[in-house]
């Protein structure tokens, strides 16, 4: 399903084009023609079974996603061509070269990496919305915990966006805290934010509410683990105690 076509040269809104009209697909350009019904808003569909579209397989809940966001930042274009390397995006926030890639279904980390590598070549910076309904299990795929240490956050069936702290070890989720909502407005990145949040630091952005933003607002400060002070154990343990035995000995020589 998709939410705009190619209508001879030109890109149509589902809104804006005509019931019984063949289009274009934008990315597998096979005919698309109009649906009002089935869904709660116009979409289309493809008159048949494309080898390959990403289109064509996006579901009721990717279109109203790629909605909600729109919602919350109206300026966004949806699906988006990037003929120069093949790709339509979901989301595209041009003002701050953000897009929006939202994932309802299985994604491999081959795939995920390609999307924020040929993107991150035009000079866009990608934010993973993971539907959690599939994402956010306990079992963890190579992909998700690949998108974890990127700008990624979850969407609920309430259409909430939000972020978590939380522990994934061999591709389990062991531990999940709270869902932390966010806001869709992107704060940059300090120049000095705390070590263990680089992963999240190299993506140039993050959101009101995340976990990043939430660690610098209360300034959570990441400690290194304390190392072994070899030294103070070899005094406290060793030295002295031998220090001691020696005066001690030396007391009942002298005394004698
Ligand atoms: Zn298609």
């Amino acid at each position: 399903m998709a939410l705009f076509a190619k209508d001879n040269d030109e890109t149509i809104s589902a809104w804006d084009a005509l019931p019984g009209k063949l289009y274009e697909c934008l990315e597998c350009q096979t005919p698309l023609r109009l649906r009002r019904s089935y869904l709660k808003f116009p979409h289309f569909y493809h008159l048949s079974t494309p080898f390959f579209c990403r289109l064509y397989s996006k579901s009721e809940k990717h279109l109203l996603i790629q909605y909600e966001i729109r919602k919350e930042i109206p300026q966004v274009f949806i699906e988006k061509a990037f003929p120069t390397i093949q790709r339509i995006a979901d989301v595209v926030w041009e003002e701050k070269k953000i897009i929006f890639e939202i994932q309802c279904s299985f994604i491999t980390e081959e795939e995920a990496k390609s999307r924020v590598k040929e993107y991150g070549s035009l000079g866009y910076v990608v934010v993973w919305i993971l539907d959690d309904q599939r994402f956010n299990r306990k079992a963890v795929s190579a992909a998700e915990v690949w998108m974890r240490t990127q700008s990624s956050y979850f969407i609920d069936k309430h259409f909430v966006f939000y972020d978590q702290l939380e522990t994934i070890q061999d591709q389990k989720r062991i531990q999940r805290g709270g869902k932390m909502p966010i806001e869709l407005s992107p704060l940059p990145i300090p120049a000095h934010a705390p070590k263990q949040l680089q992963n999240r630091i190299h993506n140039k952005y993050y959101f009101k509410n995340d976990v990043l933003d939430l660690a610098l607002q209360s300034q959570i400060t990441f400690l290194p683990k304390p190392k072994v002070r070899i030294k103070e154990f070899f005094n406290r343990y060793f030295k002295r105690p031998y220090s001691s035995f020696l005066d001690y000995l030396l007391k009942i020589d002298c005394g004698r």
